[in-house]
């Protein structure tokens, strides 16, 4: 297969860990005999710096005459002084609204290896694997009127959504989870706001469209608790926006570190791929940064925009072997396990585990 992938590696821990990624996905393209074609563009701070803007013209061309985005990080300290629409980080919204992806999907996966990172107890988060899908263009961030009156001392956000909006999101939902464990967590705050009964009353009259789907409900309120006491019950958690950024942070901790988290923004244009996690100016060109958040990433370029699951799969196995077998950047070395390897180690330790993996399904196939 043909895919044509965007690197936008950004600013300080950017260009590592998007390296480490892109060389993921470089094994399974020559393993597969894919052929994955990479062009680098710039974004935030190094885009400011070479072209005066955080996202020029010639990047978002580059971007939406590819299949894939895949993005490191954004921000640099030495901008902090510009003002919000001049940041490296108007770069990366600016992005997200060229490529238009209203669907942000946030897995959230324990790593058995790493119980003893996550503040709950490893019997509570063993084999959690939940996939958030947050609606991103909508709901109290977007909705139109909004004001922060000073003279009155008032101030007002407009929580709004369409059916069509609904829909949208819940289609994709309600496939990713077919394609998993069949079951459809619908989150809101329906017993207050009507925002809230159209969701609930959309999901429900979609579902019939997917009968192998077994749906629930479940206000925000008691999803925050549920999240923290049984994570293992969630298979596919379907959210608005700002009950979605809550609920996928939160799930974070199970997790252990920011440095483990990807993220998929889809069902625009182009799908766009980053880490959950910043441009850690903190430990920038150190070789420290974590760079699995990004390598978990571009499995789910392979995923979702490669159709390739059982490599989406090999590479999630690999990155748990590595950890398995003791390996820990800083961010995740803890107890017994001290920090052992630097961003380029860990990445070619991934590396080497996938293609083991792939030479040995190719040596079980030639049998
Ligand atoms: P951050 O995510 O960059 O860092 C928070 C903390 O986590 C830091 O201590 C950092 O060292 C650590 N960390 C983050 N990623 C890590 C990794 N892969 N491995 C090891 N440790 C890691 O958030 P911040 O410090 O709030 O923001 C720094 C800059 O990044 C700011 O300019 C901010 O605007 C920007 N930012 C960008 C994005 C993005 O590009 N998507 C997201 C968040 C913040």
């Amino acid at each position: 297969m043909k895919l044509k992938i965007a690197i936008l590696a950004g600013d300080g821990i950017g260009p590592e860990v998007t390296r480490e990624a892109v060389n993921i996905l470089n094994v399974v393209a020559e393993a597969g005999g894919h052929e994955f074609t990479f062009t680098e563009s710039l974004i935030g701070g190094v885009a400011i710096t070479a072209n005066g803007t955080p996202l020029p013209q010639s990047t978002i061309d580059t971007c939406l005459d590819s299949d894939a985005v895949l993005l490191g990080a954004v921000g640099d300290n030495k901008f902090n002084s510009l003002t919000p629409d001049k940041r490296p980080e108007a770069g990366l919204l600016q992005i997200r609204q060229e490529l238009g992806g209203f669907a942000n999907l946030r897995p959230c996966l324990a790593f058995e290896a790493l119980s003893e990172n996550s503040p709950l107890r490893p019997e509570v988060t063993k084999g959690v694997d939940i996939l958030f899908v947050r609606e991103l263009l909508g709901g109290l961030y977007f909705g139109q009127p909004r004001e922060w009156n000073k003279q009155t001392g008032e101030a007002f956000n407009t929580m709004r959504y369409s059916k069509s909006e609904v829909e949208r999101v819940a289609h994709i939902a309600f496939q990713l989870a077919q394609k998993r464990r069949k079951k459809l967590t619908q989150v809101d705050k329906a017993n207050v706001l009507e925002c809230s009964q159209l969701w609930r009353a959309t999901v429900d009259e979609i579902k019939t469209q997917y009968p192998d789907v077994t749906v629930e409900h479940q206000l925000v309120d008691s999803m925050a608790i549920h999240l923290m006491n049984t994570p293992r019950n969630f298979d596919v958690v379907l959210t608005e926006n700002l009950f979605g950024d809550i609920l996928s942070d939160e799930s974070g901790v199970i997790s252990g570190s920011l440095g483990m988290l990807p993220s998929a923004t889809i069902g625009g244009k182009v799908n766009l791929y980053e880490p959950v996690h910043g441009s850690a100016p903190d430990i920038a060109g150190q070789g420290k940064a974590n760079p699995l958040g990004a390598i978990l990433t571009a499995a789910m370029v392979l995923r979702h925009s490669a159709n390739l699951e059982q490599e989406a799969k090999a590479v999630e196995a690999a990155v748990t072997k590595v950890l398995a077998e003791g390996h820990r950047t800083s961010d995740i070395a803890r107890g017994n396990t001290a920090a052992n390897v630097t961003t380029q180690q860990m990445g070619k330790l991934v590396h080497n585990a996938l293609a083991e993996s792939i030479d040995r399904q190719q040596s079980l196939h030639a049998v």
